[in-house]
Formats: structure tokens, C-alpha cells, sequence
């Protein structure tokens, strides 16, 4: 299994390879009518579209809805390169129907390098000047990104869980967090940081601030902490909190996670002799990384908070295959046609 999760890496990659390279050719040439240069643009965009094809991005068949024909595909003269077109009464529709992918309006080598950008949480105004797209494009991308991602920790929750038995578990919140003092902020983030192994393995999870003014926001939000708190971190873990925190404090947890043999405080760590007080000297060093990732998330649209949270873990947990995993992971949302649904509920 390892052995062929290894050959699907090297060969997205070096697919991906292929489309920075060719891409990067284009932009040095010319640019204009010239039509070599076009065939050229054309055939590498051809080879992308295969790609996403083969990976079950884009269907590679379907069906008339009017005569319930199988549909063949045909150039088509637009960014998109064919559509589907009916052998019996002729009706036509774009190829990407039925892939999340349909509604983005650029050309197949830029969804895989954006796609690529937001395995590596690149910022939105950046991808869309590299790639001469619209920030608007780019968030659309990012957001099924996003989307496959969420399916993929809902689905597989134990995979992302961390600590167990003896495993020192932090938990904060942003932007409370120990390096930030007692700032403001709208978008308050929940921060896990599992202590085990390098790179340190930190989940994030942004509280719901769309509640309106109801009386109750702030519960509802400490009650989201408490629930991703008992989904996400092993039991048998040993977890620290902050004595008086606000969203979710060493107090609230205590009261709501009797599963936790141990708990400590911050506070209570400078009872301990050197593990302790040696910990409790590098927490705002532990924390620095999540405060700057949640610094950022700060300036994410409402609705790409989540998604730009989700590419941070998924990077730190997939490291080399992130890209082929979320292709993979977008790949089964047309499988599923889960994201149909969604389309309909907007
Ligand atoms: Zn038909």
C-alpha cells in the first residue's frame, strides 16, 4: 500500500511538473497570435485536461438529459477546450458539469496551480497575480479545496485526533493565545498543540461568530470548543489550559472532560519541577507559529477562514503528498456528487 501511495505521489507530481514547466515556457515567449505558440498553449492545456480526467475531477462520461444518449465531447473553441454534445438531438453542455470544478473559469493548468498554492496556504491576491487570474477565481478554487478537505476530517475524525496515552496536549485559544496577550479579535480560533514529534502537530478551529446578537453567542461558542475538544484529542492525554481563558479555560475543561487523567494549568506547571517549569518557559515559543497562522486568517474572507485553517494541517500532516491528496479528496466529491448538493442548498 505504502508502495503505490508512493508511485501516485511521483506521478501528480511530476504531471504537475510538466504544467509549471510549460507554463512557465509560455510566459517567457511572446505573447500574440503567433500560432505555434497557441498550438503550443493548446496541447499542454489538452494533457491537463487529460490529467484531471483520469484523477475523476472532471466526468468522462455522461448522459443526455433530454434523450438519455451517452454524450460525446467536442472542441469547443472556449477556455474550457470541448463540451459534451448529443450524437442523437444535438443538445450541448460544458464538459465540467457534474465536477465542482464547473463553475471556474480558467484554463485546467491554473486550477491544478492554484490548487498547488492552496496546499502550501499561499495568499489569495498573490495566486491570482502569478497566475493573471481574478482573486475571485482563486477564493472559488480555495474553496473547494477547502470543502474536500472538511469532508476528508469528518469522515476520518480519528485520523486527526491527537495526544494519547501521556501525550502533552495545549489548548488555547487565538487571540488569547500566550505570545498575543489579550488582544481583540472577531474571528476567534481554537488552538490544539499536540506535543509529539517534529513539526509540532496544531489543529485549528475557528469559533462561529455569525450568531447574531444572540444572549447566548458566547456559550454557544465555549460549548464549540468543549465539542472539538472531546472529537479531536485522545482521552488518555495530558492537557494544558489556561486558568481563566476565556472560550475555553483549565476551569471549563475540567468540568466538561472528566475523560482527562491529567490536566494542568499553566499556572500549575511552575509546581513542577523542571518538566514543568521548562514547559511552561517555551510555551509562547510553542505557540508562535499558530498565533502567525491565525494572525493571517484574520484577513481571509469570512467564508475562507476554515479553508485556509484546513490548508495549514493538511500541509503539516500530508507534508509531500498534500497535492495529490487533495486531488484525490476533490476526485471523490464527484464521485459522491456530494458537492451537488450543496450547490442546491445555496
Ligand atoms: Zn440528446
Amino acid at each position: 500500500m505504502e508502495g503505490r501511495r508512493g508511485e501516485f505521489t511521483d506521478e501528480n507530481n511530476n504531471v504537475y511538473n510538466y504544467c509549471q514547466r510549460s507554463y512557465s515556457n509560455v510566459r517567457q515567449n511572446e505573447p500574440g497570435s503567433d500560432t505555434s505558440l497557441r498550438e503550443h498553449i493548446v496541447s499542454y492545456q489538452t494533457e491537463s485536461f487529460h490529467f484531471l480526467q483520469d484523477m475523476g475531477m472532471i466526468p468522462k462520461s455522461t448522459h443526455c438529459s433530454d434523450c438519455n444518449r451517452s454524450m460525446n465531447w467536442n472542441f469547443s473553441g472556449t477556455v474550457d477546450l470541448f463540451e459534451w454534445i448529443c450524437p442523437g438531438c444535438r443538445k450541448s453542455c460544458p464538459i465540467k458539469q457534474c465536477s465542482p470544478l464547473e463553475d471556474i473559469d480558467c484554463s485546467y493548468d491554473k486550477i491544478l496551480g492554484v490548487i498547488w498554492a492552496w496546499c502550501n496556504s499561499e495568499e489569495i491576491d498573490k495566486t491570482a497575480f502569478k497566475f493573471g487570474i481574478e482573486s475571485k477565481t482563486v477564493m472559488n478554487i480555495f474553496s473547494i479545496a477547502g470543502l474536500a478537505a472538511e469532508k476528508h476530517i469528518t469522515r476520518y475524525t480519528s485520523q486527526w485526533n491527537i495526544g494519547g496515552p501521556g501525550v502533552i496536549v495545549l489548548i488555547d485559544t487565538f487571540p488569547e493565545t500566550f505570545l498575543s496577550g489579550s488582544r481583540q479579535s472577531n474571528r476567534p480560533i481554537l488552538c490544539l498543540a499536540e506535543l509529539k514529534g517534529f513539526p509540532l502537530t496544531i489543529l485549528f478551529h475557528p469559533l462561529q461568530t455569525e450568531l447574531g446578537n444572540q444572549e447566548n453567542a458566547i456559550e454557544v461558542m465555549k460549548m464549540q470548543c468543549q465539542s472539538f475538544i472531546r472529537d479531536f484529542v485522545h482521552p488518555e492525554s495530558a492537557v494544558v489550559a489556561r486558568r481563566n481563558a476565556f472560550f475555553c479555560s483549565y476551569e471549563d475543561i475540567s468540568l466538561n472532560q472528566p475523560q482527562f487523567n491529567v490536566l494542568a494549568s499553566d499556572q500549575g506547571l511552575l509546581k513542577h519541577e523542571s518538566v514543568g517549569r521548562n514547559l511552561h518557559s517555551i510555551l509562547s515559543t510553542i505557540w508562535e507559529e499558530a498565533v502567525y497562522v491565525c494572525m493571517d486568517a484574520q484577513y481571509y474572507p469570512h467564508h475562507l477562514v476554515q479553508s485556509f485553517l484546513f490548508s495549514h494541517m493538511w500541509k503539516n500532516k500530508y507534508n509531500n503528498s498534500a497535492y495529490p491528496l487533495i486531488l484525490k479528496e476533490i476526485s471523490s466529491m464527484v464521485k459522491e456528487g456530494s458537492f451537488m448538493l450543496q450547490k442546491k442548498m445555496k
